[in-house]
């Protein structure tokens, strides 16, 4: 069956419903669709949290919270290498404020929104940060040299409507770093069960499909801010300095 749904991607009009995947907590099936041109897969859920789902979150983020700063830090002194020039950062979606808190580390102005409010009240109450509950949009008119978003965009229907907003509060020579879970070729295999017995966890990358709705390739995410107006995009894996795996994050870094 034919698909008339643009890639949320990079815009391409030749995507094809492929099947319907299986949510492992809807326990509902949800039609997936796959980009013939940049080979990224999406299955918009219509699944919403409830409070208790965000408490539970919030409860697994903490219970990693070591490891989290552990490489946040990490990845965050990356960051501040490639781009050195970058004195403030805005992170859309900063779960327990870790990352912000390294921002700070490096002696840069960090600033976040994050909707949970388990986390906004551990982020400003325990990390003392200086961030927002709720959601980034318009009406937020301050600009940044430096948006992050890490592992946010996986949840997103319209990621190129959230990348613009990013892209038009960014201050001269600004740059933005966005990291998702990415489907790759080696990761197919998972296509075969992900519709009727999807694994729990990673590295199923199609585990979770209520929530993770945009499944993108290295590609498309490249494709969507270059279409969007950067000038570049670097593809890098950020170490894994808590349990020495092959990496912790993996993500583009944009410059405009
Ligand atoms: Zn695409």
């Amino acid at each position: 069956m034919l698909g008339h749904k643009p890639c949320p991607a990079c815009t391409s009009r030749y995507t094809v419903h492929l099947q319907d995947v299986l949510g492992q907590r809807s326990g509902k099936p949800i039609p997936q669709f796959v980009c013939l041109d940049c080979h990224s897969f999406f299955n918009h859920s219509g699944y919403r949290e409830t409070d208790e789902q965000k408490a539970h979150d919030f409860e697994f983020l903490h219970n990693m919270r070591e490891s989290i700063y552990a490489n946040q830090n990490r990845l965050c002194l990356e960051l501040v290498t490639r781009c050195p020039h970058v004195q403030t950062v805005c992170e859309i979606g900063y779960g327990l404020g870790w990352f912000l808190r390294s921002c700070n580390d490096y002696r840069r102005k960090s600033y976040g929104f994050e909707t949970n409010a388990n986390c906004h009240a551990y982020a400003t109450g325990d990390l003392g940060l200086d961030c927002a509950l709720g959601l980034f949009d318009a009406s937020h008119t301050k600009h940044y040299d430096m948006f992050a978003s890490i592992m946010v965009f996986e949840h997103l229907e319209d990621p190129r409507a959230l990348f613009t907003q990013m892209r038009d509060r960014l201050n001269p020579d600004g740059a933005i770093y966005l990291c998702v879970p990415f489907v790759e070729r080696r990761d197919w295999p998972y296509l075969w069960t992900a519709g009727t017995t999807p694994a729990n966890m990673p590295p199923d990358v199609f585990y979770d499909n209520d929530v993770h709705i945009m499944h993108y390739s290295v590609e498309g995410l490249t494709r969507m801010g270059i279409s969007l107006g950067a000038r570049s995009a670097e593809f890098f894996t950020s170490p894994d300095v808590a349990h020495n795996s092959p990496g912790a994050y993996q993500g583009v870094l944009f410059r405009f």
